[in-house]
């Protein structure tokens, strides 16, 4: 099927750009033996699992069911952190994963005895308390009040027995210059305690594919804490590994207007773009502009009732008429793992497009996948 034949809404991920991030992350892992597995709550495609696992270590999840998820489709190391576990899913988890990260002192001692039984390595989080990013509050674990981690002040070294390992993460889509910031935050507050550890992970947030990503910057880190401490290093970076790699399609339904042009279309940012919203963000969108670079002004929203269901404004070489197809890019990491079904959207397909552009519809969605949801 061509790109230009699949139905809409559809997010189409481009094999080629996955691999493309699969080889520069895998270049880091050759050049420096740090390991690098998938954050799944970015992406979790397992249709490019088997690809993704030729290039990565494995998989990392945020509980039970991505656990289960990298387990099943990738079976390589898979790695979980949740802020808290639950008694009844720990024994699961215990059961399919390799390293287990704990967030606090209680968390540990509650379930480390059964981890370690099981032969599973364990690790704490940490919080280095040591923002890096402006402006994205609700993104940064650092923050005051923040959930995540124990900090410096809280911590409890004669409880360490057991921890083979130390977890930060504190990075959003950031380069390697607020990595070393944050390094040097990790090794002044708990630099005490690494070189009792047999590896540290770095968490996610590097932007390691982004074209003005400094490499060399985070290998030296890696080689740091290789060198220094004798650590194995693990990086587990989500967005990294698909980032612009893939697409919404999406169809103009009705134009009207009200002070400015307006575009309905087929899909929505609520359901099927929520960090446009959550973050928020304007996305690009393929042969557009910014208002005022080109002649025609939309304002493009979505089906739903909500008033802010809006995309942001863009502007056109050609006026919009319905049946036209728009292509949103960077459209594969943190969408296709967050839509929801609110006034009954239909969920967008999910296709993939080949080496040679051939496309293929992987998944569709219908009612059944909104009334399933429903009681
Ligand atoms: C979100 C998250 C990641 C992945 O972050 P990206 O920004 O997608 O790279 C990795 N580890 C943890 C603990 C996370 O919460």
């Amino acid at each position: 099927m061509r790109f230009e034949d699949l139905p809409t809404p559809c997010y189409v991920v481009d094999e080629a750009l996955i691999e493309k991030n699969l080889k520069i992350l895998n270049g880091v892992m050759q050049r420096t033996g740090a390991k690098i597995v998938l954050a799944q709550k970015a992406f979790s495609m397992t249709a490019l699992y088997p690809l993704i696992g030729e290039y990565l270590s494995g998989t990392t999840a945020s509980g039970l069911f991505e656990a289960r998820l990298g387990h099943e489709e990738m079976g390589k190391e898979n790695h979980v952190f949740a802020p808290a576990y639950r008694e009844d899913e720990i024994d699961e988890i215990i059961s399919i994963c390799d390293h287990i990260i704990f967030n606090s002192f209680s968390q540990l001692a509650k379930f480390k005895g059964k981890a370690l039984q099981a032969g599973r390595k364990i690790g704490l989080r940490i919080n280095p308390e040591c923002s890096t990013q402006e402006g994205h509050e609700i993104y940064d674990p650092c923050s005051p009040g923040s959930r995540f981690g124990v900090r410096r002040a809280d911590f409890q070294p004669e409880l360490l027995d057991g921890v083979t390992g130390l977890h930060f993460h504190t990075l959003c889509q950031q380069n390697s210059d607020d990595l070393e910031t944050t390094l040097n935050a990790v090794e002044e507050k708990f630099g005490e305690w690494l070189p009792q550890m047999e590896w540290i992970n770095f968490g996610g947030g590097h932007h390691i594919t982004r074209d003005d990503y400094d490499i060399p910057r985070l290998e030296a880190c890696i080689k740091r804490m290789q060198e220094k401490y004798d650590l194995e290093v693990y990086l587990e970076p989500g967005e990294a590994v698909a980032l612009n790699a893939g697409y919404l399609l999406t169809s103009v339904l009705d134009l009207h207007e009200n002070g400015i042009d307006i575009a309905i279309l087929d899909t929505s940012a609520t359901c099927h773009m929520p960090d446009v919203l959550e973050m928020p963000y304007r996305p690009p969108l393929l042969g557009s502009g910014e208002p005022g670079e080109k002649p025609y002004l939309y304002r493009l929203g979505g089906q739903t009732c909500l008033t802010g269901d809006v995309i942001g404004d863009y502007s056109f070489d050609q006026p919009l008429k319905s049946g036209d197809r728009l292509v949103f890019a960077d459209m594969a990491i943190y969408t296709m793992v967050k839509t929801n079904t609110f006034n009954g959207m239909p969920l967008p397909a999910i296709a993939l497009q080949d080496k040679n552009g051939d496309c293929r519809i992987v998944r569709e969605f219908g009612y059944d996948d909104f009334k399933g949801r429903l009681a």
